[in-house]
């Protein structure tokens, strides 16, 4: 099970590459470890990814609203938030082969599980990448990259709470890059040191914490499951006192059984009011609410939830990916949502004559101004549809010789692989239904 695990890890990876979802960074230069660049089908996924989210906790919540901090901000905040003094993870190195480990992840501290030598003392390491801000490299001008997003939130929310009328509770969402320096970097792009956040942190009473945790740990299980990821693959995963962060109350990780194991998509943080207490305390400045139908003044507690665009990026091709033994090949098909696949349709004239061809670039005309379509006119059918299976690609158009007697065309599924015959004038409704629908 092991080896067939791995095994599809492999493929996987394989097959990013191949198709151009997502490539090793500065390949060329023989690569830098565990940093990747999304090619032009991964970018096309992550970017659907994000829209997708932000349409289920932006768009559609009457209450939460957008924001895009810088990645560079005050060295004080990084004071404030705890992230100087405890962003650490225990790094043990081996005495043998000078390999190095994250303690809290070893099944044993007592030897190494690559050569079985053994290990030096856990020492704390602090992920934050440091750099200087301006010509002079010294303490005073030292400015770190963000290691999360959720600060540039908290920074800004007496400016998001002035100019707007949101009133308690509310949300603030945000998708931007964080970096960290992790001692060990592992599976693909699970854990890489630059990655995205889609991070959104509510803003609610002190007393109401307990009940809008609970709403926002049952939202964000049934995002998933409308991003079309196997419920049973899905579980929470309760944070005990030990594994509980600087900052939290309670905490919960929505994990995913990933071929090495189930491990951390997502977390939802019960913050309490330490993040804004924290930083009124060191910014001198009054970060309180006053709630008009109460007549109370507080600070804020903070629900928080924190899932990674890459993770979800890898959780939606692992959990998508299935290979069929047909009777006479295999088909590796993705079965990704249609409104997060790559590419939304393909075009194939079912011969390069008889004015297919041109018909079928009318219906790239018609079609690609409203989702990304892909033309391919050479090889057998059958061979086109296993390229587009591959990828992911929902619904396959195809133009034959009835199209030039009725104007229709056959739409192959690609789940079901099932071909129905629709009207060329209807394709772009077909596909908003099927899409958005
Ligand atoms: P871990 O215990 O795996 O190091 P964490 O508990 O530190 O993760 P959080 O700080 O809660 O993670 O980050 C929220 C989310 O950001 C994670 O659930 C994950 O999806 C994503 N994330 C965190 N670190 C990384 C990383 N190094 N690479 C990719 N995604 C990450």
């Amino acid at each position: 099970m092991a080896n067939q695990n791995e095994e599809m890890m492999e493929k996987l990876v394989s097959l990013c590459k191949r198709r151009g979802f997502i490539f090793p960074s500065s390949e060329i230069y023989g690569g830098l470890t565990s940093i990747y660049d999304y090619g032009p089908l991964g970018t096309e996924l992550k970017k659907n990814i994000k829209a997708f989210w932000w349409r289920w906790m932006v768009q559609k919540q009457a209450n939460i609203v957008g924001l895009d901090s810088a990645i560079l901000m005050s060295p004080r905040i990084w004071e404030a938030s705890g992230h100087v003094e405890s962003f650490t993870d225990p790094l043990v190195d081996c005495k043998k082969c000078k390999q190095r480990f994250r303690a809290d992840l070893l099944e044993s501290v007592a030897v190494c599980p690559n050569c079985g030598g053994e290990l030096t003392q856990a020492r704390q390491f602090n992920l934050m990448f440091k750099t200087f801000m301006g010509p002079v490299e010294d303490t005073s001008h030292v400015v770190y990259l963000r290691p999360e997003t959720a600060q540039g939130i908290y920074v800004n929310y007496l400016n998001v709470l002035n100019s707007s009328r949101l009133k308690v509770p509310f949300g603030i969402a945000q998708i931007g890059k964080a970096f960290r320096n992790e001692i060990t970097t592992e599976n693909f792009i699970f854990r890489t040191r630059e990655f995205e956040q889609m991070e959104m942190q509510f803003f609610v009473q002190p007393n109401s914490d307990q009940e809008w945790f609970e709403h926002w740990k049952a939202n964000r299980i049934d995002y998933y499951y409308h991003l079309n990821i196997r419920p049973e693959k899905l579980r929470f995963h309760e944070h005990d006192k030990n594994e509980l962060a600087h900052y939290a109350k309670a905490a919960y990780d929505i994990q995913y059984e990933f071929p090495f194991g189930w491990k951390e998509l997502e977390g939802v943080h019960n913050r309490t009011d330490f993040d804004l207490r924290r930083h009124q305390e060191f910014s001198g400045k009054d970060l309180t609410y006053f709630d008009d139908a109460t007549r109370e003044r507080f600070i804020p507690y903070i629900i928080e939830t924190s899932a990674g665009v890459d993770r979800t990026l890898l959780t939606v091709l692992v959990d998508a990916y299935e290979e069929q033994e047909l009777e006479k090949d295999t088909r590796v098909v993705l079965h990704l949502a249609p409104s997060i696949a790559p590419i939304k349709a393909g075009i194939f004239p079912l011969v390069k004559k008889d004015g297919m061809p041109e018909i079928a670039e009318k219906i790239f005309n018609l079609l690609s101004p409203h989702y990304p379509v892909y033309m391919d006119v050479s090889g057998a059918v059958g061979r086109r549809y296993r390229r587009q299976d591959e990828i992911g690609t929902p619904y396959c158009i195809t133009v034959d010789s009835e199209t030039l007697e009725n104007e229709t065309v056959t739409i192959r599924d690609r789940d079901s692989m099932e071909q129905t015959r629709v009207k060329i004038e209807s394709l772009r409704l077909f596909l908003l239904d099927k899409i958005e629908g």
